[in-house]
């Protein structure tokens, strides 16, 4: 791609905040092992694949979807346990909520705050839209990052800045950790904004705040089901209540939800104990592969509730490209946030795409040594 020249059509019209983005890099991974997009690294069993596409072999594609996508909303409620009360408003990906959300709440000077290091689409699509953006950093203490929450510093920014808008990834990513549950509910309180919970990572976490709903009425919680084995099928949800849900329903695109994804993940939601058994063999290999790593010198390696890893290691590029050598993509955080100076991320794959991580791992830290 060339970007657009000083003189042409593009580069006078189109907004200066959008001319100096650089769009959301994917690198090629074709022949490497993928470890760097928290995917779920498993197939679906036999008789499932036949079955879903049995379904997407019958379904009505001439026809628009359903735009209320109301079996699917039934068959969501039944696996996440949203009190009775509350709604859902379905998403192509949880990307397109958080863009929906901002839209919706950007009144002129309105501000999103979230904290940082964190998922970097709220600042992206504060950006996008126009919205004023502060970052809060997480905790580092005596210059030793922990990645909590600075709920002092937070709430101060919430005096200050009284945002419109607060995104919490609930397990954080790119960091891993789960913030303590206290803090975030002091947060809530504390706020006049609206604060969403991005549980993308729901399925390897040990929390969740959908049972908290009803308790705050400036609280939403954001879900995805990309890192539970449908990344390809974009989905993702907000749940809260009718008063907050109606109002951005009218936001949402009429069929941003197509007519294969809706069956495939109605499909595959039927038979959720089978994806959430591929999540708890991931959430066991996560601790073998925290355990094998805080055994090399050379890494720290920090505690996580997602699948994946936060690292650090002495020289993060020079790591990074030792294991792309040896056919093993992560993902390199250094240059992203100044806590990450040296971090990566690896993603927890199948047992033996690990161990090949983590034979690569060695080679490359012993020659760069
Ligand atoms: C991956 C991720 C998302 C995006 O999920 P999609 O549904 O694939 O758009 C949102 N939030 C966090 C914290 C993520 O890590």
């Amino acid at each position: 791609m060339h970007s657009a020249s000083a003189s042409s059509p593009a580069s006078r019209l189109i907004r200066r905040e959008i001319l100096d983005l650089h769009a959301y890099h994917v690198p090629d991974s074709a022949g490497c092992i993928k470890l760097d997009a928290m995917e779920n690294p498993y197939l679906l069993p036999p008789e499932l694949r036949s079955d879903i596409a049995a379904a997407l072999a019958s379904a009505a594609i001439n026809r628009y979807p359903d735009p209320c996508a109301s079996s699917l909303k039934e068959k969501i409620r039944g696996v996440t346990g949203l009190p009775q009360e509350m709604e859902l408003l379905i998403g192509n990906g949880s990307d397109e909520l958080i863009q929906l959300l901002a839209l919706a709440l950007n009144k002129p000077g309105a501000t999103l705050l979230s904290v940082e290091p964190s998922f970097v689409m709220y600042r992206m699509i504060a950006t996008f839209t126009g919205m004023r953006y502060v970052g809060v950093p997480l905790s580092a203490n005596s210059g030793k990052a922990d990645f909590s929450l600075d709920l002092p510093a937070i709430l101060a920014a919430i005096k200050r800045e009284q945002p419109a808008l607060i995104f919490l990834a609930y397990p954080n990513n790119p960091t891993g950790n789960l913030f303590k549950a206290d803090a975030v509910k002091q947060i809530i309180e504390a706020s006049q904004g609206l604060v969403v919970l991005d549980e993308a990572y729901y399925a390897f976490a040990s929390d969740s705040f959908i049972p908290c709903l009803a308790q705050y009425p400036n609280l939403l919680v954001m879900r995805t089901f990309s890192k539970l084995g449908m990344a390809g099928l974009r989905l993702g949800f907000l749940a809260g209540s009718a008063e907050w849900l109606e109002q951005l329903e009218k936001l949402r695109l009429p069929y941003n939800v197509g007519v294969l994804p809706q069956l495939a993940a109605g499909k595959l939601l039927a038979h959720h104990e089978v994806l959430l058994q591929q999540a708890e063999q991931i959430k066991r290999d996560r601790v073998t592969l925290y355990r094998q790593l805080g055994e090399i010198a050379a890494v720290k390696v920090y505690p996580s509730e997602a699948n994946f890893l936060l690292f650090r290691v002495a020289n993060a590029s020079a790591i990074f490209n030792g294991l792309k050598q040896r056919g093993v993509l992560i993902k390199n955080l250094d240059g992203g946030h100044p806590m990450l100076k040296d971090c990566l991320r690896v993603t927890v794959g199948a047992p033996e795409e690990n161990e090949k991580f983590m034979a690569a791992l060695r080679e490359t830290i012993t020659q760069s040594a």
